[in-house]
């Protein structure tokens, strides 16, 4: 039987990093063993699912390139094919209709709270005949006695009691399927093999093996992963920053370096880091998956990602850095080859926007220095250097690298002072303190005239913070 798994998200927020992690799971194990891997949208709570939610979760995907075979599947679209189910599990007597009271249940529900026993439906309406005209909701006939084992790929066997699970509703008073019910007839009809999901859905297991097994449908394998912690050790949330994927693409974050490092998150591979998606592919499997909860650590992440940037294609980071230029009011387009700015400033960042802080130097004039280089560098005895620097880098006949290289060394060479003299004051004066690689490098991408210009600038500086 070939591997089936899916991702099964409920529209109602963006797709957030352990929903992505858990997808990514689903996804791997798909791909390992030469499986499919469906998408299927659980839209049925109506008022907190939303079609924006729903683009946000393919846009997700999109980027992280977790490309499904099947779907999306909408459940909103198969009301009638799970109003068929409940109808089976009437006519074989495995499910019954309820017509308990909010105020019935509320007091049950108090009665066994004081007694201490867990809440749960005492099964009042199971063999009573209730009209299909008045109101009802439909409840499913859990078996009483037994249990029921999840032979979770993660956890291992758990075992829940069948005198633990009460007869859950399977469609509510408006005619509306619940969960339950939904994931069922889903997992069956989508024949899916493996259902990968958060450890959140652990519960749900026993009561939907139940209802297969009413069926008479194949169960599934199970796991489920264990949920993603804040750096303090809580439940990952809002407060504890980014949590939605394409946040990280605003930050500046690539998709491979997002996706390995949420593999990270609960696998591992002896003590490597850094996975292709092929060896993820070749390497991953479910159940070496951690059964404890792992915490998300942003700097990790960042760490990850800096190893993608240094290494990717140049032309690719070129492209890809070029919007977050743009927010920053560059037009990559006026000034260097942004290839080659990228060849020459990504080492110095972590990320796609951070990069694209540091090299906005090349292509527009700053509005101030970094105050440490400044006080650093545009001192006094600066004024020389920088001059004559202007002096010769004006006359050069060729404006390369080497040309310029030539002429540094000469000017230090002719006031007889270290290199750092003249080096530090015209590194400060072209980038205004920015990260840089080789002076030479910089000089020649930033391009003659700016040089000219800056220089001049640096020189009015210094004799201006003289006067004062
Ligand atoms: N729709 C459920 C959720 O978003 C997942 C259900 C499942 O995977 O079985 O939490």
């Amino acid at each position: 039987m070939s591997v089936r798994t899916r991702f099964a998200p409920s529209p109602t927020g963006y797709l957030h990093v352990g929903g992505a992690r858990t997808a990514l799971f689903s996804w791997l194990y798909a791909r390992k063993h030469g499986g499919k891997f469906i998408l299927r949208i659980e839209d049925t709570d109506l008022e907190r699912s939303t079609q924006e939610s729903v683009n946000a979760i393919l846009e997700g995907m999109t980027w992280l390139n977790l490309e499904y075979d099947e779907g999306p599947f909408y459940q909103t679209h198969r009301f009638e094919r799970y109003n068929e189910v409940i109808g089976e599990l009437m006519v074989k007597g495995l499910a019954y209709r309820c017509n308990c009271s909010k105020e019935r249940l509320e007091e049950l529900r108090e009665r066994q709270m004081a007694n201490k026993e867990k809440p749960r439906y005492d099964g009042c309406c199971r063999n009573k005949p209730i009209s299909p005209d008045e109101p009802h909701v439909i409840r499913f006939k859990n078996p009483v006695d037994g249990a029921v084992v999840v032979d979770d790929m993660i956890r291992g066997k758990v075992a829940f009691n069948n005198s633990e699970l009460d007869d859950l509703i399977i469609r509510r008073t408006d005619g509306a399927p619940t969960y339950n019910l939904t994931v069922v007839v889903d997992d069956h009809d989508m024949a899916i093999t493996h259902v990968i999901r958060g450890d959140d859905h652990l519960n749900n297991s026993p009561r939907q093996i139940n209802m297969l097994r009413a069926m008479g449908w194949d169960v599934p394998r199970y796991a489920h992963v264990p949920m993603i912690l804040g750096d303090d050790g809580a439940r990952l949330s809002k407060r504890h920053g980014a949590v939605s994927v394409m946040q990280y693409l605003e930050d500046g974050f690539l998709p491979e370096a997002l996706l390995n490092y949420l593999v990270r998150l609960g696998w591992s591979h002896g003590d490597q880091e850094l996975f292709s998606v092929d060896e993820m592919i070749r390497l991953f499997d479910i159940d070496a998956v951690n059964k404890s909860p792992s915490a998300f650590n942003t700097e990790k992440l960042t760490w990850i990602n800096q190893q993608y940037l240094k290494s990717a294609d140049p032309l690719r980071v070129a492209h890809l850095v070029s919007s977050h230029l743009g927010d920053l009011g560059v037009d990559p387009a006026e000034g260097p080859d942004l290839v080659a700015v990228v060849e020459a400033q990504r080492e110095r960042a972590s990320t796609l926007k951070e990069l694209a802080a540091i090299s906005r130097f090349y292509y527009k004039d700053f509005d101030q220095y970094d105050e440490k280089a400044a006080a650093k560098a545009l001192k006094a005895p600066a004024v020389g250097p920088l001059r004559k620097m202007r002096e010769r880098l004006a006359q050069l006949d060729n404006w390369s690298r080497e040309a310029i290289h030539q002429s540094i060394e000469q000017v230090v060479e002719e006031l007889q002072v270290g290199f750092g003299k003249v080096g530090m004051p015209l590194r400060v004066a072209v980038t205004g303190g920015a990260p840089s690689p080789d002076l030479d490098l910089t000089l020649f991408l930033i391009g003659r005239e700016a040089c000219l210009r800056r220089i001049e600038k640096a020189v009015g500086y210094i004799e201006q913070i003289q006067k004062m």
